[in-house]
């Protein structure tokens, strides 16, 4: 088959939302030439094989490119998010990914996309139409792929499922046409929790759900999460009350009750004490709609399904043999491992601010582009690790407040923050006029709490374990 050599300034190897980003502040902050190579047939990554009715759980305020609005920055006036900025559907966010490439991207003369193409390693990647294989020798390799997002319609369920069992993902339920007598959704994150409000939010029953739930979650309120200066006491205030709760908690669980009394996180069940906290986001609305589901299973995870039962850690469940059984067990970003993000030739994108792997993504060519040597961008660059469980939120929230400390000492990087749309709450913060007592107030809050709830923290961590 033939080959073709390419030379380039950047390859950048994922064409998601951290390889858009990536490449997007790489164009607006140098005049480098890029390569970007992805598997799939258009930018955008697993936006692609998401199901039909997922939305962004944060704002689309602060989702995408820096240099493109997502969305109109509207607030919605019906539904479970009304009252909240919009959250783009699925199809906007393709639609977005595809306008960045087409509009901005390729016409700038200086990216070159090859869709429909795997890379192998060592700057070669194959087309996966014509076999072509094409080497790249590139000055620098970003690997846009780390995430490794992993989403229902492409994962391998960890259980069997016997013949006979209508198994779906959530992709396939708006095909149903034959209405089950019973929904059972596996999983408790925010597939699961997506599953459940459409399928409520479609008029079927609560009472005809079941779900498998092996673990509860504490969920980050969206109210909390707003951009808007009208939501400064929820959005800035939460963090200022956030720093408090950190600051003066005696144990874990006194902790995240604090945090749920301040209205920062929420849970479905408020009997029961959840161990696992993912970033899932929602509004409360969404959570009283979800409180209508009394068939929760907590039972453990699922080992094997067959027609009519269900085996997991905890025992078997007996369901309706026609039951529709829907996977919503793909965790979302599998990939917990971390590395270096500069390391030489090679720039691997991890989060770097919590909860925000794409303004990280951002961020971090921003970094790149300033700084020389990689020592100092890797110190600007601590990686923010995954939260799984209680005592991850702990170590989270240390390194991305170092994170956040490190990044206020330089001016620059404070500008670049101010201006940057995927902040989200940088702009806010900023503009606040001087004879506004009140949200001076707030931040005076925030800043009187840093010192202990850090000194805290790490106290609450080693206790933790
Ligand atoms: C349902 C859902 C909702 C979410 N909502 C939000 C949200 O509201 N806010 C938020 O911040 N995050 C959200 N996330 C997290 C999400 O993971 C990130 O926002 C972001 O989309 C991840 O982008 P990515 O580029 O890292 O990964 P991906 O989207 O997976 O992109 C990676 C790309 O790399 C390509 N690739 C991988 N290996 C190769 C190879 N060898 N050769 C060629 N190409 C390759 C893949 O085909 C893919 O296109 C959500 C995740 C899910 C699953």
């Amino acid at each position: 088959m033939a080959t073709a050599s390419i030379e380039t300034d950047y390859l950048i190897v994922g064409a998601g939302a951290v390889g858009m980003a990536f490449a997007d502040v790489l164009l607006s902050e140098s005049d480098a030439d890029i390569v970007i190579v992805d598997s799939h047939h258009q930018p955008g990554g697993h936006w692609n094989d998401a199901y039909p009715f997922v939305r962004l759980h944060q704002p689309s305020a602060f989702y995408g490119v820096s240099s493109r609005q997502l969305g109109s920055g509207k607030v919605d006036a019906v539904g479970l998010n009304e009252g909240l900025y919009e959250l783009a559907t699925g199809a906007e966010v393709r639609a977005y990914f595809v306008d960045v490439m087409q509009q901005q991207f390729l016409p700038s003369g200086r990216v070159r996309f090859f869709p429909m193409s795997d890379y192998t390693g060592e700057g070669q990647f194959v087309s996966r139409l014509t076999g072509e294989t094409h080497t790249v020798k590139a000055k620098r390799h970003v690997d846009a792929t780390w995430l490794k997002t992993s989403v229902p319609s492409t994962h391998t369920p960890s259980f069997s499922i016997a013949d006979g069992v209508r198994f779906v993902t959530p992709n396939q339920l708006p095909g149903i046409t034959e209405p089950p007598k019973q929904f059972v959704i596996v999983g408790g994150g925010k597939t699961g929790i997506d599953t459940a409000i459409w399928l409520l939010d479609q008029g079927v029953d609560a009472a005809r759900i079941q779900w498998i739930m092996p673990r509860d979650a504490w969920l980050l309120n969206r109210k909390k999460t707003q951009p808007g200066i009208e939501f400064f006491e929820h959005s800035i205030g939460a963090q200022a009350d956030q720093m408090a709760a950190i600051a003066e908690a005696g144990s874990i669980e006194d902790l995240f009750d604090r945090l749920e009394a301040a209205g920062m996180m929420l849970r479905i069940d408020r009997s029961v004490r959840p161990e696992m906290f993912h970033g899932a986001t929602v509004s409360e609305a969404e959570v009283d709609a979800l409180r209508q589901i009394d068939g929760i299973v907590r039972m453990g995870r699922v080992s094997e399904i067959a027609p009519g039962k269900i085996v997991l850690d905890g025992g078997t469940l007996d369901v309706d043999p026609e039951a529709v059984i829907i996977d919503c067990s793909a965790r979302a970003i599998p990939n917990t491992k971390i590395k270096p993000i500069f390391e030489g030739d090679s720039i691997t994108p991890q989060t770097v601010r919590a909860y925000l792997p794409v303004f990280s993504a951002a961020f971090i060519a921003h970094i790149d582009l300033a700084y020389r040597s990689d020592a100092v961008r890797n110190q600007f660059c601590s990686v923010v690790p995954l939260p799984d469980s209680l005592p991850d939120w702990l170590h989270m929230t240390a390194i991305n407040s170092a994170n956040q400390f490190r990044w206020s000492q330089e001016p620059e990087l404070r500008r670049w923050l101010r201006d940057n749309r995927l902040d989200g709450f940088g702009k806010i913060a900023s503009e606040i006029p001087k004879d506004d007592m009140d949200k001076r107030a707030v931040i005076q809050r925030l800043r009187e709490n840093a010192a202990p709830a850090m000194a805290n923290l790490q106290r609450l961590a080693a206790a933790a374990g």
